[in-house]
């Protein structure tokens, strides 16, 4: 199991998940593990702190991780849920109050040589740029480039 450097266990699912485990450390094998390699190397590239869920410290976000297969929130078949026995989550939406989307798109970018897998980023939604940065590792095995852009 890989546990995230920079990414602690509340903020990466809603605090009805986090409450239901005793070994937080445990929080981190319902994600793919190379997805939170990704997390943490964004986190290194970019050089200040992202946000993803927040409702730790009172904040109203506690959806931008892992999604219980239920959620409601989001796309049915979304990264952010699990897909079992396929894959487990492997989605987030990150945000920085020092950066940019575009800016951190760019980061990405500029690395993607860097990155352990292959990652999608999803730019638009309904023809509009999203204001966040959707990142995961739900690519399928004939991706050709190391970063696939989608729009939903
Ligand atoms: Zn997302």
């Amino acid at each position: 199991m890989y546990k995230c450097k920079h990414f602690a266990p509340y903020e990466l699912v809603p605090p009805e998940i986090y409450n239901k485990y005793t070994n937080k450390d445990e929080i981190y094998d319902l994600f793919e593990e190379n997805f939170l390699k990704v997390l943490d190397l964004i986190r290194e590239w970019s050089g200040v702190s992202l946000v993803i869920n927040d409702w730790f410290w009172k904040g109203k976000r506690r959806d931008s991780g892992y999604r219980a297969p239920n959620s409601t929130v989001g796309a049915t078949k979304s990264a952010h849920k699990p897909d079992l026995p396929k894959r487990k989550a492997c989605a987030a939406d990150i945000i920085s109050n020092k950066l940019t989307t575009k800016q951190l798109w760019a980061i990405i970018d500029n690395h993607r040589d860097e990155l352990p897998c292959k990652i999608r980023i999803e730019k638009t939604s309904d023809g509009k740029l999203l204001t966040w940065l959707h990142v995961d590792t739900n690519t399928s095995a004939t991706q050709p480039t190391k970063i696939y852009y989608f729009i939903a």
